[in-house]
């Protein structure tokens, strides 16, 4: 048995194991690592199972192009000559910023890395995105501006520590497995726990607190917590005075969202919102971890900035046990941030906007300039695109015809384009409609690194070769580079790609594959005998003292009335990952959920005369799709649940595109639907 040490291609928990092959080169399963300080010899279905969809026989093994309206198998020199000849003649001719560069969170860092840079040099546009747009965007905008980074700011290990747990807007046993048990264990020692959910997720039996406060009412609900906090002086003022500005602004801002006005917009009772902020404030080590159902709104960051102030109230920051903890969704979601798959941002953080960063980059590269405008967010892409204005799209590992709101609307956007290229691992729903299709190895066929949530730069490894002429992302970038005329993305493996990454960018400068061969580093390492940070802002924060950001509550763009009554709210679910490609093609992962479903209390469910099981047509303002009915108190009653994995009853058809001003991420979280029993 050949055992290859690597990295879950799941979630951002980023446990490790072995894959195990056969002598014939099958991969045969899977092996927990069991001294990885996340994992430790422990993983969830998902992870048990992650060799599963590797050698799956719908596996793309060829280049195809599009000929007479059909997809047709090429050969990678026909391919690439088109995708590099197609792209240099629309930058030619409408200008490089008609272009668009989605990068993956699902591809390593040495493959965002050159994905960005193939945009930014080659191309000469920041029109580069990722789907961190669509879940933590928020995170990274709101934290930057109260602490100056946009991560998670303590440990996975920092749980054991806690004594007070607040999870909100998080189904952590189901997204994110081994952190949710982890919380369990917690709990099992003496730490309290607070679930702030509108669901009965599973933690929530566990809860000291289970507050089911209104969709999109998050901002009312912490500034409420807060209001109580200060009105009892149980604010650290020491960590204020010393730490902190703009506490004044705070507490002017929340100085009204006494107990009653905030019950009244969330739902809850006064009395559970004084409990709450007594409970939370009396804890001398309180940690907040949150994840979507936080950031997918139209006001995520207003959500974000609203969990960072109470951290900065409490003194909770820059120590083991506290933190505002972002649960980054998939395995190197982190990563593509670092990497500068974002409009806006260069490697680790660094400006585009920024003069002295652009002139080093473009030394780096060899390049006199780039370019200097910001570009264009992902989901404002797809409306240009729509608009008629974009004209090609390349996508590296996403699936936006299944995961982006409004999917009528994105078919439309993707079949404006004059030429849309799409490199991935399956023929998912997108790459069907592109010109170009580019057969990539998944990750147990190349090596790379990806970085977990908690800031972790992490091995992974060649177990196996590609499926026919498939090939590794980064492989492909280099030679669309080379054949469109730009010499300077040439490498001999993925190290030396991570070596100009550090060479670039200061919170991975001390980070090379020797030093992260064993158990990996948690960045910022900043030289090479630094030991990595396992805990941010721990003496100030990173942009200097922690900035209070007071926030108002905005409602839900979207609210029920006759025509819609209820709130559809989507999430994930144990067993499937995002879009399906990977789990839907794993028997046992598919074995245990087939079925797109949507989550109906049951009085509503009496109501409508909907049983379980039973059929339904679940339908918003955008569209119409069927779902097996699942009647169930996880829900409350007026609101409905469904997961995004399914082509067949796709949630997507029905969310709202309306965006957060601010990061550009759309409210998947809060739409008006209603069912009807199916005919
Ligand atoms: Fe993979 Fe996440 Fe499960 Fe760990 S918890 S095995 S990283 S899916």
């Amino acid at each position: 048995m050949k055992r290859t040490l690597t990295t879950c291609p799941y979630c951002g928990t980023g446990c490790t194991f072995y894959l195990l092959g056969d002598d014939q080169g099958r991969l045969v399963g899977v092996d927990p690592s069991t001294s990885h300080p996340a994992s430790r010899g422990s993983l969830c279905v998902k992870g048990w199972n992650a060799h599963g969809f590797v050698q799956h026989p719908d596996r793309l093994t060829t280049p195809l192009i599009r000929r007479g309206g059909r997809l047709e198998e090429a050969s990678w020199d026909e391919a690439l000559e088109l995708v590099a000849g197609r792209l240099k003649d629309l930058a030619l001719r409408h200008g490089p910023d008609a272009l668009m560069f989605l990068a993956s969170a699902k591809a390593s860092n040495e493959e965002n890395y050159l994905l960005m840079k193939l945009a930014r040099a080659v191309f000469s546009t920041n029109n580069v995105d990722h789907c961190a747009r669509l879940c933590h965007s928020s995170t990274v905008t709101g934290l930057a501006e109260t602490f100056g980074s946009g991560a998670m700011t303590n440990s996975i290990a920092c749980i054991d520590e806690a004594d007070l747990i607040l999870v909100t807007g998080s189904n952590t046993t189901e997204q994110h497995p081994l952190i949710g048990a982890r919380i369990l264990q917690a709990v099992r020692r003496g730490a309290k726990l607070i679930v702030a959910d509108n669901r009965r997720i599973r933690l929530a039996p566990f809860a000291d607190l289970h507050l089911r406060h209104r969709n999109g009412s998050d901002v009312a609900l912490f500034n409420g917590l807060m209001h109580v906090i200060i009105r009892e002086g149980l604010e650290d003022r020491h960590f204020i005075n010393s730490r902190t500005e703009n506490f004044a602004a705070l507490k002017e801002a929340v100085a009204d969202w006494t107990p009653q006005k905030a019950a009244g917009i969330t739902g809850l009772a006064p009395g559970q919102i004084v409990d709450a902020a007594r409970l939370f404030a009396a804890a001398d080590k309180a940690m907040l971890v949150y994840s979507m159902g936080i950031t997918q709104h139209s006001h995520g960051v207003d959500n974000v900035r609203a969990i960072a102030n109470l951290a900065l109230l409490t003194g909770n920051l820059g120590r083991p046990g506290t933190g505002v903890n972002p649960l980054r969704g998939q395995n190197n979601v982190q990563g593509a941030c670092d990497m500068g798959a974002l409009p806006n941002l260069l490697t680790g953080y660094q400006k585009v906007s920024d003069k002295a960063t652009r002139e080093s980059f473009a030394r780096a590269w060899g390049l006199p300039c780039l370019p200097r405008a910001p570009g264009a967010m992902a989901t404002h892409a797809m409306d240009q695109a729509a608009a008629g204005k974009m004209k090609g799209f390349f996508i590296m590992g996403e699936n936006p015809m299944l995961s982006d709101p409004d999917q009528a609307h994105v078919r439309q956007a993707l079949e404006s384009l004059e030429f849309l290229v799409v490199q991935d691992i399956f023929l998912t729903q997108t790459a069907e409609l592109a010109d170009v299709v580019l057969p990539a190895a998944c990750y147990a066929e190349k090596e790379g690194t990806f970085t977990s949530t908690e800031r972790r730069v992490q091995r992974v490894r060649k177990a196996i070769e590609p499926p026919g002429k498939a090939r590794a992302d980064w492989e492909i970038l280099c030679e669309i580079a080379t054949r469109a005329g730009y010499p300077g993305m040439d490498y001999p493996g993925p190290a030396e790609i991570m070596d100009e990454i550090a060479a670039l960018t200061p919170i991975y400068r001390g980070i090379d594959y020797r030093r992260i061969d064993d158990l990996g580093l948690q960045w910022p390492c900043p030289d090479e005998s630094h030991p990595g940070t396992a805990i941010l802002h721990a003496e100030r924060c990173t942009r200097g003292p922690g900035h209070f950001s007071p926030t108002g509550y905005r409602p839900p763009a979207e609210l029920p009335d006759d025509d819609f009554p209820l709130v559809l709210t989507t999430g994930r679910t144990y067993f499937h990952w995002h879009t399906g490609t990977m789990t839907r093609r794993t028997h046992l992962l598919d074995r245990e959920e087939r079925f797109s479903f949507v989550e109906i209390h049951p009085e509503d469910a009496r109501r409508l005369g909907v049983h379980e099981r039973e059929e339904v047509l679940v339908a918003s303002r955008r569209g119409e799709i069927r779902a097996r009915a699942r009647v169930t108190e996880m829900v409350v009653p007026g609101v409905i649940f469904m997961p995004f994995h399914f082509a067949e009853g796709a949630a997507n058809v029905l969310t709202n595109n309306v965006l957060d001003p601010e990061a550009g991420i759309p409210e998947y979280k809060v739409c008006a639907a209603r069912i009807r029993k199916a005919p």
